[in-house]
């Protein structure tokens, strides 16, 4: 009873099969192979992931950083001169940086105090930092799970944030470029988020060029209807899928379940 509904939120119903999860996440592995959807959701043992790219352990360092300072208590807004170090290699909760990434990740940490939400009105605002979103939909028979990267309150106005780290920001349709947020529009329409049916949705890109704040119009249909068009690869052949069939070759070469994988393309050196 927890768990609020939303019958119609993916879009799909009447696959006959038992009750399932869904996540942006499991949207997206479905697409790059079935079979590793499927594993992942089994909760199998995982080999040693493949290495991240130095841009990704940059955008997990200012992510972590800007969250602890987000869950400071009592709560008071991120500052400029608020940043890691040294310049040239710092790290934080295990991500090291060094040379170009370093900089440029104290540079975006610096950069969000300008647009942190807690800038204004510090004394009224609650704040949660990566808070799960779980909502079910009747129609599919699915639990629908979302991790935000931040939900604030200003004054009685929720808004959910949420936040990437690119060096150089792609041109083009936003929920085009970040699913996630093509979701949150849908959350916040059926009243998944905080705020009565009302919870803004914006975007903040911590970029080399500086921060920008994007907002969604949630109200405006033609969003609405832009949302559930890019939601829809991600959802519907997942739904429908009841064999999970393995896509081998390319997707093989950093998953982390090919063990468990009779379809595997070869077996990753670990
Ligand atoms: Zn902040």
């Amino acid at each position: 009873p927890a768990i609020p509904s939303a019958p119609g939120l993916l879009g799909v119903s009447g696959s006959g099969l038992p009750r399932r999860s869904w996540s942006m996440t499991t949207g997206r592995t479905h697409r790059r192979c079935p079979a590793r959807a499927h594993l992942e959701s089994l909760f199998l043992p995982r080999d040693e992931p493949a290495e991240d790219t130095d841009a990704i352990v940059r955008g997990k360092a200012v992510h972590a950083w800007i969250e602890s300072r987000h869950r400071r208590t009592p709560q008071r807004p991120c500052e400029p001169d608020d940043v890691p170090g040294p310049p040239e290699a710092w790290q934080y909760e295990g991500w090291s940086l060094s040379g170009l990434q370093a900089r440029l990740g104290i540079q975006m940490i610096g950069d969000h105090s300008l647009v942190c939400p807690l800038r204004e009105r510090p004394e009224d605002v609650e704040v949660q930092p990566e808070r799960t979103v779980a909502v079910y939909d009747p129609d599919a028979d699915t639990v629908v799970v979302a991790k935000t990267d931040l939900l604030y309150r200003v004054g009685g106005r929720w808004t959910l944030r949420e936040t990437k780290t690119k060096r150089v920001p792609d041109e083009g349709d936003l929920l085009d470029q970040f699913p996630q947020l093509a979701l949150a529009v849908l959350l916040a329409r059926a009243g998944a988020l905080p705020g009565n049916g009302d919870c803004a949705v914006e975007m903040e890109r911590l970029t080399a060029s500086g921060p920008v704040v994007t907002g969604i119009d949630t109200a405006a249909p033609d969003v609405v209807a832009r949302a559930r068009s890019v939601l829809e690869p991600y959802v519907t052949p997942w739904h429908a899928d009841a064999r999970y069939p393995a896509k081998a070759g390319k997707a093989c070469e950093d998953c982390p379940f090919t063990r468990w994988c009779p379809d595997a393309a070869e077996r990753r050196v670990t």
